[in-house]
């Protein structure tokens, strides 16, 4: 397993260095460039971006992509292994089977994220520089960019907000925020990080008020960062998320 997760932060972090590398390259110098798996993941990995990753499309068969990798089945698999847990390609057995693009799941992708971020230890103040830059960014382009539809989401955010429990829906008004900008890269690092932000938010016991009084403000403040937003006041909805932030930093550790 761990040499499995190694070979994934692998594949992961020099996806971008090698992403331009010809056939040729990774065939000729596979060895020199470290575990050969890895390289022909990348090399699959890029050949899925080249064809604007068309989820379902068979990529070919077993004996279609052995041939042209010209790798041995073993190294093969390993690497089908990596982009199958990268959520790259799926695998079907049998007839009418082969090598298919997938769509990587956005839940397993933001855990993956953020397990690794607590993996390399982070501080509350860490965790509240990055948190205010992405959420201010995501209000000054949701304050720019709202639209008839942008708004009803947002409004049936807040109404599901005033229906249930607060503890489980409390990010899901950041996150449709960011949902609204249009910006899935936005909207990726948001989610990454209010799971973050969730594991490390004390306990009910643990807080100086009570939870009704937590939920009263959550949900007036929200309000008034949706009302912001709406009236495509920038200014006023950084505000009132820069204040709404800043009120959470005693409830984490
Ligand atoms: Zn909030």
């Amino acid at each position: 397993m761990e040499r499995h997760v190694e070979a994934t932060t692998e594949f992961l972090s020099e996806r971008q260095r090698h992403q331009t590398l010809g056939l040729a390259d990774v065939v000729s110098n596979g060895n020199a460039r470290g575990p050969l798996a890895p390289t022909i993941a990348r090399q699959i990995y890029s050949e899925v971006i080249a064809k604007g990753w068309p989820v379902g499309d068979l990529l070919g068969s077993e004996a279609e992509l052995l041939a042209r990798y010209r790798v041995s089945r073993s190294v093969f698999r390993e690497s089908l292994r990596l982009l199958e847990f990268n959520g790259v390609v799926t695998t079907r057995r049998g007839l009418g089977g082969g090598i298919f693009v997938s769509r990587p799941d956005v839940g397993a992708t933001v855990e993956a994220m953020a397990s690794y971020i607590e993996s390399r230890g982070i501080t509350p103040e860490q965790l509240f520089e990055v948190r205010q830059a992405i959420e201010l960014a995501a209000v000054d382009l949701a304050a720019t960019r709202i639209d008839a539809d942008g708004e009803r989401q947002l409004e049936a955010t807040i109404e599901a907000e005033n229906r249930g429990d607060l503890r489980v829906l409390a990010q899901a008004l950041h996150l449709r925020i960011a949902e609204i900008t249009g910006n899935r890269i936005l909207h990726l690092f948001l989610h990454a990080l209010t799971l973050l932000a969730e594991a490390h938010t004390l306990g009910p016991t643990e807080q100086t008020v009570t939870e009704a009084e937590a939920l009263e403000n959550v949900q007036r403040i929200h309000r008034a960062i949706v009302d912001a937003i709406v009236s495509g006041d920038m200014a006023l909805a950084r505000r009132r998320m820069e204040r709404h932030l800043v009120a959470l930093v005693p409830y984490q550790h």
